[in-house]
């Protein structure tokens, strides 16, 4: 595997592959690697002939009072967990690489970034697609990988790749979870013993909501509410949002179409985990 910090020297190398035609995933990390991000690596190696991964906190998606200091790092485990996963390429580059020269420009999805995670944490997603931008332009990827644990990112990417005529396929990938349904994520280790059983209540909230609809209870307000009591109902749990949306737009919905997102953020402790499932009304003869 080799591991480049600077741009022009990852380039080069892709430059050299590009020459012999060869095809490159790229699967986008701010590392602390875990098994939702090695789901998006083997789908990248399948389907191209070169993996390249980035390891990059990046800190335009980080609010002020957010975990950017503290977000969890560990370059060493990171680089032998994707040497062992067959990953060809890995760009971890210092935040004056990327930012150093007095850096101005800031891209921006409007409408999809102010909903949800946008809603809660302004400026969140105007990082994300900066960063992207940037990436993409080094790398020029064939195809990017995203997880759909972060679904209003994965549409957000998409709408931006194709209003700016980014010419990367974007691909989503399923929820890795651990055995008992939590949805991984690098930010799991803040959390107490006690904290990471509480956690489980965001995955289970979507067994209430199957249950609701094999009932015939087919009003989103409703379903809302009674995941928020659920969820209330765990000691240290505060709601940040419960919202039912469009798959695609990302709108509220008052009325279930057939097909409906349930996206959750939910603070367990002082830990925001994030979570969703999309719903069929189909699958429940509605
Ligand atoms: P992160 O390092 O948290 O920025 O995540 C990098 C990529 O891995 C993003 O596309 C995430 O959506 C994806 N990812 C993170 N956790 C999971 C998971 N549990 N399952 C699938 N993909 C994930």
């Amino acid at each position: 595997m080799i591991l480049c910090r600077k741009i022009d020297e990852v380039k080069n190398i892709l430059k050299n592959l590009k020459k012999q035609c060869k095809s490159v995933g790229f699967v986008p990390t701010m590392g602390y690697i875990h098994e939702g991000h090695i789901s998006l690596v083997k789908k990248a190696l399948e389907e191209n002939d070169v993996v390249i991964a980035s390891i990059f906190v990046n800190p335009l998606q980080f609010g002020p009072n957010e975990d950017f200091a503290k977000y969890p790092r560990n370059e060493k485990r990171d680089l032998a967990i994707l040497d062992s996963n067959n990953v060809d390429i890995v760009f971890l580059p210092e935040n004056d690489e990327m930012y150093g020269n007095n850096f101005l420009t800031k891209i921006r999805v409007d409408k999809l970034s102010d909903v949800l995670c946008g809603k809660s944490r302004p400026g969140h997603f105007d990082g994300v697609c900066t960063v992207l931008s940037k990436l993409f332009h080094i790398i020029e990827p064939d195809r990017a990988y995203f997880g759909l644990k972060d679904y209003q990112q994965y549409i957000i990417v998409k709408k931006m790749v194709s209003d700016l005529n980014f010419n990367i396929k974007i691909v989503g990938l399923p929820i890795v979870r651990d055995d008992d349904g939590l949805a991984i994520s690098s930010r799991n280790i803040y959390l107490s013993p006690e904290n990471r059983k509480t956690a489980l209540c965001l995955n289970k909230s979507f067994n209430i909501v199957e249950n609701l609809l094999k009932n015939g209870i087919l009003e989103p307000s409703i379903i809302k509410n009674k995941i928020k009591e659920y969820i209330l109902g765990f000691k240290n749990t505060r709601v940040d949002y419960i919202e039912i949306v469009d798959t695609e737009t990302l709108e509220p919905l008052n009325e279930f179409k057939e097909n409906f997102l349930l996206a959750l953020a939910v603070f367990i402790g002082n830990t925001r985990l994030i979570d969703n499932r999309i719903f069929s009304l189909k699958s429940y003869n509605c």
